[in-house]
């Protein structure tokens, strides 16, 4: 792979927050950021050079944000993947579209992961009602049922224990193919973001817990306190998903430490994750720099963490607590530039920096 040298542009495929932070990095370093997103007042293009503001399924537009980026990347995982290889026709995107399809499809992802020897809770397709009572009686309840896309943050999901009517948990879960998962009586839940470059070189950032409320990730605290043999066999199997994955860029690795100790994977993100925004304030190189770094072919930074750090998000209407953020001297606040605060939206995360351990 050539290096992009600074100067060069940035494409980014959606224009959240994960993107706002990785058009950040890469001003930092120099490169212009081209987003494409729904939005001109979208968090990421808001702060970007130039914007392509369309629908993915526009082909023209595809066409001409292909044609003004030197890279593209994503930050967002439900795009579709024609639009996406549309692009990667004409530019490279990185990581590979097909890591992206892969994550995209939980049932692909699973099977992927088991094809590579990765743990993972035991889980049966389910392509319709029907086959939902023999999936329940081979993994017994409780069980979660989840559709196969287009899930995040809970959406998409129904508990089903003892007492559960299949066709509620179908309807609920809302999709027209469902994967069922055992549920796993987890101890705590773990992420690990990692980042490898073109000539293989890698990069791990430590475990970390991750808390959830609603379903959604409300605070992250890094490193995780648990044994250190659990915590190299975390970054052991991240680092094996993405050599296997031939992956150039960022991804994390959600993962539940059961009861007993063990690990088992849950879900891959190929982008920078809401679990890794603790390395932006506490680390030498955020999980957005190494974006930057890997897909414009620089080495990677050091992952060295300065200082401990707790984060938490701002969601709906916590983001009112940015005034205690801004003067408390061992926060750092960032917000998103969202104008309209919804029960549930990621409005901004704050991190708390604590000494190093
Ligand atoms: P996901 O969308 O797969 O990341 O799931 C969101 C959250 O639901 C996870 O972070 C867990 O807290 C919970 N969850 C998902 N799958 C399972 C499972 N098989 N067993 C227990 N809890 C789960």
């Amino acid at each position: 792979m050539t290096m992009l040298a600074p100067g060069a542009t940035i494409g980014i495929l959606g224009g959240g927050q994960l993107g706002r932070m990785t058009v950040l990095a890469a001003a930092a370093l120099g490169y212009r950021c081209h987003v494409f997103a729904g939005d001109r007042d979208a968090p990421a293009s808001q702060l970007c050079a130039a914007a392509t503001i369309a629908p993915f399924s526009d082909e023209a537009a595809l066409a001409r944000f292909a044609a003004a980026v030197d890279v593209a990347t994503f930050e967002f995982e439900n795009i579709p993947a024609d639009s996406v290889r549309r692009i990667a026709a004409a530019v490279p995107v990185l990581p590979r579209p097909e890591i992206l399809e892969i994550a995209q499809h939980r049932l692909d992802e699973k099977n992927f992961l088991r094809s590579i020897g990765v743990a993972t809770t035991e889980f049966r397709a389910v392509e319709s009602e029907a086959d939902l009572a023999p999936a329940l009686a081979a993994l017994g309840a409780p069980a979660v049922l989840k559709s196969v896309r287009m899930g995040y943050d809970g959406k998409g999901q129904a508990t089903i224990d003892a007492g559960t009517e299949p066709r509620q948990a179908w309807r609920r879960m809302g999709g027209t193919l469902g994967i069922l998962e055992a549920f796993v009586d987890f101890a705590r839940e773990i992420s690990v973001v990692v980042a490898r470059g073109a000539d293989g070189a890698f990069a791990a950032y430590p475990p970390v817990e991750n808390r959830h409320v609603d379903h959604i990730l409300d605070t992250t605290i890094a490193p995780a306190a648990l044994p250190p043999a659990t915590l190299r066999e975390a970054e052991a199997i991240a680092r094996h998903v993405a050599e296997r994955l031939d992956l150039v860029g960022v991804l994390a690795v959600e993962m539940f430490v059961t009861r007993s100790g063990g690990l088992l994977v849950n879900e891959l993100a190929p982008r920078p994750h809401n679990s890794g925004h603790w390395t932006i304030d506490a680390c030498i190189t955020s999980q957005f720099e190494q974006l930057v770094r890997a897909i414009c072919g620089l080495p990677l930074g050091s992952t060295e963490r300065h200082s401990d750090a707790v984060m938490k998000n701002l969601i709906g209407d916590e983001v009112a607590h940015w005034r205690d953020a801004v003067a408390d001297p061992r926060a750092k606040l960032h917000l998103y530039g969202k104008k309209v605060t919804r029960p549930g939206r990621k409005m901004g995360h704050v991190t708390r920096l604590l000494p190093r351990n």
